[in-house]
């Protein structure tokens, strides 16, 4: 979402309320809205920069080296405040930086527990979820009542259904949807209101059928990894004759997949939603349910090929690559490994990306 930072700064003009930048998908973001905040993804600008260098070394991902250069430069300056919830140290070194160098008004740290699958999980994240509702209460004066949270659910859960039937038109030969237009709808949802971002959805969903320049049919891929917000990568792709039509990514399927249940009592339903996830392999092992969601992927979403993406030093998804490239080609679906850096070299990947797609084009020959 190109004009992410207008778009907050108006909301903000116009609403007289707070913005918190939040790390990682695993903040509920649910309460921040509940409590009248406006919560954005902060997400990096891949240009080239030196300003992380003396406070996060270049041994860390790519990614958090380019989140954190957006606050030092200043771009999301008008963040009232920043919301961690705990993941990989990578990310969270970014977060301990921004905290201590940029210093805003409001920082918390959430602990999302290591072990989801453990019993004491539910009971310790219900908790972490009622000691953040009070320090939002706490910072903003004004609580946060059990209507505003419902709604709040209520907004959240209506957006999942609709960015996961938005995804549904991407099952179709060829996809009602671009991969690139799919990504860019996730995006956008992480850093808009989402009542705005709804009504948005809605409207697109009903004039997509009709749509008059709708993707020619390309070898179908399957895209997966790490954090991978690179709009310009899925376009380089689909330039060349391929559509993205399924992912496995934070900034794709797994940020909405899974609603928050039903249960009355809201934080601790909240706390199941963010435990029951699509998870990140920092959470459950890869086995466990990453292994059959990506199979499922592949099947409902008649994929051919999948290109599996990493952030360079990223150890989380360094570990769980291999394995799901082993499911993948167990399932005769072939894989290209690609590595990510804040920029990518393009004229690079765009040579490896046409030798990977004409394996498809020499099988048609024969
Ligand atoms: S999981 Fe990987 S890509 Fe994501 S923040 Fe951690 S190191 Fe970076």
């Amino acid at each position: 979402m190109a004009d992410r930072h207008a778009y907050a700064r108006q909301w903000k003009e116009r609403t007289g309320g707070k913005v918190v930048g939040y790390f990682c998908t695993y903040v509920p973001e649910e309460l921040i809205f509940a409590a009248g905040i406006l919560p954005v993804r902060i997400l990096g600008g891949h240009q080239p920069s030196d300003v992380t260098e003396p406070y996060i070394t270049s041994r860390y991902c790519p990614h958090c080296r380019d989140v954190l250069a957006q606050g030092l430069e200043g771009k999301y300056d008008y963040l009232d405040g920043i919301v961690y919830a705990h993941t990989c140290v990578h990310i969270g070194q970014a977060f301990a930086c921004w905290e201590r160098h940029i210093a805003p008004e409001y920082s918390y740290f959430i602990y999302m527990p290591a072990s989801v699958q453990s019993l004491a999980a539910l009971p310790r994240l219900s908790q972490e979820m009622a000691d953040f509702r009070t320090s939002l209460e706490e910072w903003t004066g004004k609580p946060v009542s059990p209507g505003h949270l419902g709604q709040a659910i209520q907004n959240y859960n209506t957006n999942r259904r609709l960015l996961w039937n938005l995804y549904a038109l991407r099952r179709k030969e060829p996809p009602l949807l671009r991969g690139s237009e799919a990504l860019e709808m996730v995006l956008s949802g992480q850093m808009m209101d989402k009542e705005e971002h709804n009504h948005l959805l809605t409207e697109l969903l009903a004039e997509l059928p009709q749509r008059p320049d709708p993707p020619a049919p390309g070898i179908r891929l399957f895209m997966g990894g790490g954090e991978n917000d690179d709009v310009g990568f899925l376009r380089l792709t689909e330039s060349l004759g391929a559509n993205v039509v399924a992912d496995d990514h934070c900034t794709g399927s797994r940020y909405f997949w899974n609603q928050v249940p039903q249960d009355d009592d809201p934080l601790r339903a909240l706390a199941r939603r963010y435990l029951e996830r699509s998870p990140c392999p920092q959470k459950d092992w890869v086995e466990r349910r990453r292994l059959p969601i990506v199979h499922e992927l592949v099947r409902d979403y008649s994929v051919e090929a999948a290109i599996l993406t990493q952030q360079k030093f990223c150890d989380p998804h360094e570990y769980d690559i291999p394995i799901i490239k082993g499911l993948l080609e167990d399932m005769g679906i072939p894989c290209l490994f690609l590595e990510f850096d804040v920029t990518i070299p393009e004229g690079q990947f765009r040579t490896r990306l046409e030798a990977f797609l004409e394996m498809f084009s020499l099988d048609m020959v024969r």
